[in-house]
């Protein structure tokens, strides 16, 4: 794990309920809310409540089963709201257009449009 970040990320933020967001699952750890910026029919974000994980690579070498609990959700998501099927997007680095630096996953189902992330 690395050091926490000074200041919490947007995401430990709306965990925290300190910024509004449309929360459509969560367990303990973690939570899945709707993208503010929608490139599919559905697309919500999946991440760890708490910061300490810029990465999907961070967090499948610091903790495996955070990861696997988090695609856990995902599934639950996709079950729900996308007949089951879906990608499951982890953009990693800057070059590859990650913009939070807190890990999280992109569930995305139905027609994804042009030049989408996940296109
Ligand atoms: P990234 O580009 O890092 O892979 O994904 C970050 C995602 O978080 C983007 O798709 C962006 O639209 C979404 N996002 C950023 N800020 C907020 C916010 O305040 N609320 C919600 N619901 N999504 C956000």
């Amino acid at each position: 794990m690395t050091a926490p970040a000074a200041e919490p990320t947007v995401f430990e933020r709306i965990a925290a309920r300190e910024i509004p967001a449309q929360i459509v699952a969560e367990t303990d750890r973690v939570i899945a809310f709707r993208d503010i910026a929608p490139q599919a029919p559905v697309h919500v974000v999946v991440t760890p409540k708490q910061g300490g994980y810029r990465d999907v690579v961070e967090l499948a070498s610091g903790d495996p089963a955070l990861l696997a609990e988090l695609v856990d959700v995902a599934r639950g998501v996709a079950d729900e709201l996308a007949g089951g099927e879906f990608r499951l997007v982890f953009n990693t680095g800057a070059a590859a257009g990650q913009t939070v630096f807190h890990v999280h996953a992109h569930v995305l189902g139905g027609r994804l449009e042009e030049g989408s992330l996940a296109g």
